[in-house]
Formats: structure tokens, sequence, C-alpha cells
């Protein structure tokens, strides 16, 4: 066993690491990976590692680690995350157009020049998709023109809607166009019928990222009171008077829709977000909103069942719509508008959405290069086009081969933890090891690429372009409700640096941008790709068997098939590390909420054990010593760095009310969870993050 003290000689280093990163939300730059709990192609109304295994000369340094960002004053078993990452958390700073900073965010601004690259090179083409599209949001002095004109049809539709009923229908009406209403709406695979489509429902209507941004006292009033400033200034922009009272009603409005929304932490419930109504059901026990006319608004109508996620606080959100004037209504649709259209808006209405979402929720200064943002306007819009212009520039047929036989050492090193797992009953662990057997696992990029939509693009109508692009999208998700399922199909973009697990198609995505150095990198280390790309390959199959996904059968159905000893065992598990995560407390008053992020929690836990596991099982001659560290040394340091991350504090707040990963610092230190780790770094592990064996939480 060796001790971290001698072998930390100094040594020169190069290399910058990365970490598992993703794409900007909606709203808010929240990141890192993330699952999809179902199959669902989710169409949320708005506001919603190595490879290189000994066949090549090792050199002496252990390539793809920050040596110079350690902090080896800092003992390994008293603060892990500073041992790894102290002396680049000092240096740290946050770029003036970030909410955060960290590897993944490297990753998004090389992915984000890439594509510049490639859309400006279509651009130099008349007719390009990509390049009009691009030139289209670039134009500002044509948007400025335009002012609200075109989005004068809808608005005058909204003012004209005098009742909830005809409300309703409008409401319906712009939904594909990706205006944000009452509820959030997802069409995709049945949970309990595989190879049926079917239209979930769930609760929504909130503007900002989550309940308890509306209900906790303290920080959220602090952004409760700019969403208000926000909403008079936006409807004071848009032409109406009384803008304060009438922005007032509209966060009460809103209140009192979070105030009967489920906890995120209850709504992720897989069965409990599983109810089968007819429409004649959801009039009986929703009562107060127009269903039909709503549905039908979004040929969405005469559908024989719709999954209801959120019973309870669907009923309580009708009842609320149908008390509000509807005045208040319709002040509120109209928003919903302005917000969606916000950044394709003059600069005016643009820079107070930014003041809301960039500066209050996430304490930002100043608003990304207006080519950043339109890279990922195109990127969002086209991803097909933009997809396959860049695996062709970036992702070899090699190195995708590369990263499937990687793949492979992973998901056999899940098995056998499966195969080995002595809490399991023989009847579960074998459907387990047959679900494993069955996940399909999608690397890089489609076999086949869909032929995207024809809508006219034109340079010189964004609006138009953004509203004609979203309301096909809708459309070609609302034609799969009647076609067969297309088990080929991607629903995460390849141009994502980040992965996917979705427990209802019993498959993993890793799009081609998430296979680039430093998460993926041939040259690397094979401690530091196991630790990295490995680890996170790995979370996302642990996904398929966290809380939540364990409850998918090998065919994507949801349904029991664990034992109730099976069932025990795994919860015993999943308290205590909800346990373990509650006991963080990132910001003073803000712990680490353990039940919202206990999915994440476990994949990244049992990912890292069965990461480990098939790091292991590489030859010795793949494990070396290098510049005095072990290999296991160096597969943790490698993890730790991977999740290195400075947040502003408003974000890191909004985080912590309402993302579903914990931040980065917590997540690295799950270390203290393996035996591996106390081995690794022996007496030096022992200090304040030191758990007795039978504290330290075991899934595989
Ligand atoms: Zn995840």
């Amino acid at each position: 066993m060796q001790r971290w003290g001698k072998k930390f000689s100094a040594s020169p280093h190069l290399d910058r690491p990365a970490s598992p990163s993703c794409p900007d939300r909606e709203l808010l730059a929240l990141c890192r990976t993330s699952i999809m709990p179902n199959r669902r192609l989710l169409l949320v109304a708005t506001v919603a590692i190595a490879l290189t295994a000994g066949r090549r000369a090792i050199a002496s340094t252990p390539v793809g680690l920050d040596m110079e960002g350690m902090d080896r004053s800092v003992r390994p078993g008293d603060d892990f995350y500073a041992f790894a990452n102290g002396t680049w958390q000092r240096a740290a700073t946050i770029p003036p157009d970030r909410a955060w900073t960290g590897a993944p965010i490297t990753m998004q601004d090389r992915t984000a020049a890439d594509i510049r690259s490639i859309i400006q090179n279509a651009a130099s083409r008349p007719g390009s998709r990509m390049g009009d599209l691009y030139a289209s949001y670039i134009d500002q002095s044509t948007i400025t023109a335009h002012g609200l004109a075109k989005l004068r049809p809808w608005l005058n539709q909204v003012a004209a809607a005098a009742d909830h009923s005809r409300l309703a229908a409008v409401m319906g009406r712009l939904a594909p166009y990706d205006v944000g209403g009452l509820f959030a709406i997802g069409i995709g695979e049945d949970d309990k019928a595989p190879g049926a489509m079917v239209v979930t429902i769930k609760q929504g209507g909130l503007v900002l990222p989550g309940r308890d941004l509306y209900l906790a006292g303290g920080g959220a009033s602090v952004r409760l009171s700019a969403y208000r400033s926000y909403l008079e200034r936006i409807l004071t922009l848009s032409g109406v008077d009384t803008a304060l009272d009438r922005a007032d009603a509209i966060v009460a409005f809103e209140t009192a829709l979070a105030q009967v929304h489920r906890a995120p932490s209850d709504a992720r419930n897989a069965d409990a977000s599983y109810n089968a109504y007819t429409v004649t059901d959801l009039e009986r026990e929703a009562r107060g909103f127009d269903w039909r006319s709503w549905l039908g608004a979004m040929k969405l109508d005469g559908r024989p069942r719709y999954i209801v996620a959120q019973p309870d606080a669907l009923a309580g959100e009708a009842a609320v719509w149908a008390r509000t004037p509807i005045r208040v209504l319709q002040d509120y649709l109209r928003v919903r508008v302005l917000t969606t259209y916000a950044r394709y808006l003059p600069p005016a209405f643009a820079d107070a959405r930014f003041a809301l979402f960039g500066t209050a929720l996430a304490g930002t200064a100043e608003q990304p290069p207006r080519w950043r943002q339109g890279v990922s306007l195109v990127t969002n819009l086209l991803g097909d086009d933009v997809g396959r212009a860049y695996v062709a520039a970036h992702l070899t047929p090699e190195a995708r081969g590369q990263a499937a036989r990687l793949v492979k050492n992973i998901v056999a090193a899940l098995d056998a933890k499966l195969a080995a797992a002595a809490w399991m009953t023989p009847t579960t662990r074998i459907r387990a090891r047959a679900k494993l057997a069955q996940t399909r696992l999608k690397i890089g990029y489609p076999d086949r690429w869909p032929a995207g939509a024809q809508v006219p693009i034109a340079r010189d109508d964004l609006i138009g372009n953004v509203a004609r692009l979203n309301a096909a999208r809708f459309a070609d998700l609302v034609a799969r409700l009647d076609r067969p399922i297309d088990r080929d199909a991607w629903v995460a973009p390849v141009t994502v640096p980040n992965a996917f697990a979705s427990a209802g198609a019993n498959e993993i995505i890793l799009p081609a941008a998430i296979l680039q150095p430093p998460l993926f990198d041939p040259k690397a280390d094979a401690a530091v790709n196991y630790a990295r790309i490995g680890a996170t390959v790995a979370h996302e199959l642990c996904h398929l068997f966290d809380d939540q996904g364990r409850k998918y059968d090998e065919h994507g159905a949801l349904r029991d098939w664990w034992t109730q000893a099976d069932v025990e065992a795994f919860q015993q598990r999943e308290r205590a590390l909800i346990a373990q995560a509650s006991s963080y407390e990132p910001l003073k008053d803000v712990p680490v909420n353990g039940a919202l992020t206990i999915g994440e929690n476990i994949a990244d836990l049992a990912g890292l054990e069965v990461a480990y596991a098939a790091f292991r099982n590489l030859p010795a001659s793949a494990r070396p010593m290098l510049d005095g560290m072990t290999a296991d040394q160096r597969f943790f340091i490698a993890w730790a760095q991977a999740w290195r991350s400075a947040y502003r504090e408003p974000f890191l707040r909004t985080l912590l009310q309402s993302d579903a990963h914990a931040p980065g610092r917590e997540r690295a230190l799950t270390v203290r969870n393996m035996d591996a780790w106390y081995a690794a770094f022996g007496s030096a592990a022992e200090g304040r993050l030191f758990l007795p064996e039978h504290e330290r939480v075991r899934f595989w």
C-alpha cells in the first residue's frame, strides 16, 4: 500500500482535465450528466474513459492529470476535493458571461467553437439552412426593425380570448411553438406498454425553475422580487399599462400553482407518476380547465388515454386556473409568449430576460457573445444538420470504435458486479443481468440520420424561422403517436458534451461531443480515461439501476420485477446515501437535497465502483506507477479533478433548489464510500472524510 506523501514529486504538467458536462438548459446553464428518466421524447413546454490498455508505451508523466492544480498541503482524507483541486480552485475565475466554471465549460466552449466554424462555412453557401438561420440571428438591425410585429398575431389571439375555455384553446395552439402553458406535455413510449406511444401530462406553469423559488423564504424572495421586476418590465415593453399591478397578479397566480405542485423529489417517482386517465377522467378529477379545447388545439385530442404524472397537482392547478380572473391569465400567457421569444426580439426584451435568468438567478454579469448564442440556437433547432457536419469533422470511425470497446469493458464490469451482488436474490439477479444484456448502447452518432424537417428558413425572419422549426418538431412528435417506434432513433443531439440514459428505452447515449479530450483521449493515462469517460459510461448504465431506473424491466416496461427482499436491501442503501448527501452544506444555509439528488448520487457512486472494477481488469502493464503515484491514486485524483468547479453564489443557490445533481465538489467526495480509495491513500485517507466500513454505501 502506498502512502501519498512521498510520491508526489513535482513534475511539469501540461494537461487540462475535464468532466462530464451537459448542455445549457432552457433557462440556466445548470449542467452535468443527466438522465432521461423514461423514454419520453419530452417536449416540455418551455420552461421547463481508457482504452489504451498496455498497447503503447506509457510516458513517465501521467498524461491527463493536472498536477499543478492539486494542493498537496491538504490531506486526501480531510478534503479529497481540495487535495486534487485546491490550487486550481484558488486561481479559478469565472468568465463574466458564465454562471460557473469547471471542466465541462471547457468542453462546451471547444464544441461551440467547432460548431461555429461549421456554421460559418455553411453560411458562405447560399441556401444553407444552418447558415441562413444563423444569419437571421446575427442580423440585429432587422430584428430591431421588426419589433414585436412578428409576435403580434399571437398576442392578439391571447387578447381576444375572452373566457377561460377560449384561452385554454389559445394556449394549446401556442404550445407547438414552444410557448409554455399551464401544464407540460410529453409524447413518448408508454412506460407500461412498450411499443405503444402515449401523451403524458405533467405539472407545469412556473416560469422560474422549480416551486421552491416561489415558496421558500430568504434568498428565494429576493429572486421572486427580481421576477416581479422582470414581469413589470416585459409587460411595459409590450405596451401594457399598470404593469406593476399586473405583474403582482401574475406572481400571485404562479405562487398558487407552486403551492399545489409536488416537490421535485416526489415528482420523480416513476410509479406514482404513472396514472392512466381518459379525457373524461381528466374532466372529473381536474375540474375547472377545458381539457378538450386545450388538447384539441394541439391535435392531441381523441387519444384513448393520457398518462397523468401528478394527479393532485393537475387538479390543484386546474382549480387555480378556474378561480383566476381571465385578465390575469391573459397577461400570464402574454408573458409566456414574450419570455419564450425574448431572445429573438429587440435588445430591450433580451436584456430584461437576461437580467432575470442570467443575473438574478445565476449571478452572471454579461450576456454570452452573440455568436455563441447564435450557435446554440442553430444547434438546438437544426441538431441533425449540425450533428452530421460535426461528426464528419470531429469523430473518426476509429475513435468511435475505440469508445465502443471501452463501453464493452464497462458493461462487462457491471455484469460481473450484478452477478456477484450478494444482497440480490437469485431470480432478481438473473433478470437484472438480462436487462443489462439487452441495453442498447448508442455511441457517437446514429447509424441513420433522420431527414429533418423541410421548413422554409429566411435570413430576415428570425422569429418566423424559430416558430416554424419548433412547430415542425412538434408535428413530428405528434405524428409518432401513430407510427411504429424507431428503436434506432436518437433523442439526444450528438453535439452535446454529455451522456444520457433512458430506463424506459433501456438504452444509453454517448454523443460524439463527449468523445473528445479530455474526457476521452487515446493519449491519456488509462487511469485518467477510466475515471472520466469510463465513469461517465458507468454512471449512465447505473441510472438504469438507480432508485427509479431499477423499476423498468429488460424491455423497458415499468413493472414490479424485484422481490421485496431486494427492494428492502436496495432502499437501505438509498437511505444511507440520502443522509450522506444531505449532510453536505455547499452554502451555509442550504444543504444538498439528498432526496432530490439520490438518482444522480447512486449513478455517481455505483458508476465509479464499476469504472474502477473495469480499470482493475486491465492488465497490470496498463496500470504502472507514474511519477511516484500508483495507478489507483491517479484514478481517484482524475475523478476528483473531473468535478472541479467554481460557482457564482446565486447560481449555486438556484442549483441546490432545483437541480437533481449535487455540486461538483460533493459529487467528487463519493470516493469516501469506496474501500479502494482508502487503500489507495493509506492512512492519509483517515481524516475528516473517513467513514467506518459499516457506514460506507455499496451498491454493486
Ligand atoms: Zn446522471
